[in-house]
């Protein structure tokens, strides 16, 4: 069986973003590039799905421009097999669902039976791609998993469902997983894996690659425009409470009604 992950490169989380031009999104001219977190659980869990013999190749998957390599021999230092970079001029401002059609598209093509990808990008946040993948491919989809179990053609899921509930979903294959925190433990990449990554072959496909038609992807097909980009006001300073303890809470609690009006 052929695991392909989804790999999206974001920001690194303690970078602090800026906005230039609010037409254009952010500033990314010195930003420091991560892959994204949710997406490494997502390797993690398909290279120890290949150590436990329950599956051949782990294929990484990014539509990304050339920037995105770097990430990509992250994962293939980890451990993954290969990767395909997705990059086209018509790909250029797809949205969530411009995005998806290309990786279903380049899914198909290579005969993966399970998807791995993370349950949503830490930037945009939109945690839309792994189940439009998902439809697009007429495949089940689990997602938020904290813990996964592969058998002979199906697999069993543990997934938060809200209000400390757990969910068990058993599913055929194939099938698109996303995972949680708390599915593994990402494993850091050794020296070894880094050297062999540098040999490993990354493969680029653009839309006649994938047979796409170019005017389904890109800004012109994209349902969703972003029209502004601004950043969160800032947040009021913080208040220290005076007086003794009862003084104290008798504030804190008026505050908590009158002011904030949460009790
Ligand atoms: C109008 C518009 C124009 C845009 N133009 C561009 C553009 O030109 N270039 C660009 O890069 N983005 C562009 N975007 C952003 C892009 O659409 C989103 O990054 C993408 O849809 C994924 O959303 P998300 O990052 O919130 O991912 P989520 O849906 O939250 O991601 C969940 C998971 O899906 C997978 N995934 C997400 N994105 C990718 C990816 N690119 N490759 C592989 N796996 C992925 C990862 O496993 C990830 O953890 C544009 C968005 C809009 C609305």
């Amino acid at each position: 069986m052929k695991i392909g992950v989804l790999l999206k490169q974001v920001p690194s989380s303690d970078e602090q973003i800026k906005i230039a031009d609010p037409s254009a999104g952010i500033a990314t001219g010195d930003i420091k590039w991560t892959i994204n977190p949710y997406d490494e659980y997502a390797v993690e869990e398909a290279l120890r799905l290949k150590d436990a013999k329950k599956a051949s190749s782990v294929v990484v998957y990014t539509v990304g421009g050339k920037a995105v390599e770097q990430r990509i021999r992250d994962a293939l230092a980890m451990g993954a097999d290969g990767a395909v970079r997705l990059d086209d001029p018509a790909f250029e401002g797809s949205d969530c669902l411009g995005i998806s059609r290309i990786l279903s598209a380049a899914l198909k093509a290579d005969d993966v039976s399970l998807v791995m990808a993370g349950k949503q990008a830490i930037d945009g946040d939109n945690a839309q791609v792994p189940m439009m993948v998902a439809e697009l491919l007429d495949w089940a989809c689990v997602g938020v998993v904290s813990k996964l179990e592969i058998g002979d053609g199906s697999l069993k899921a543990w997934r938060a469902s809200g209000g400390g509930v757990q969910d068990v979903v058993e599913a055929n294959l194939p099938a698109v997983i996303t995972a949680d925190k708390g599915l593994n433990e990402p494993r850091y990449a050794s020296l070894r894996g880094i050297m062999m990554a540098k040999r490993k072959k990354i493969l680029v496909k653009g839309a006649a690659d994938l047979g796409l038609d170019g005017a389904t992807v890109g800004a012109g097909a994209a349902h969703v425009v972003e029209d502004a980009w601004s950043l969160p006001p800032a947040r009021p300073a913080g208040r220290i409470l005076e007086g003794d303890n009862a003084q104290r809470v008798q504030e804190l609690v008026r505050a908590l009604h009158e002011e904030a009006k949460i009790i």
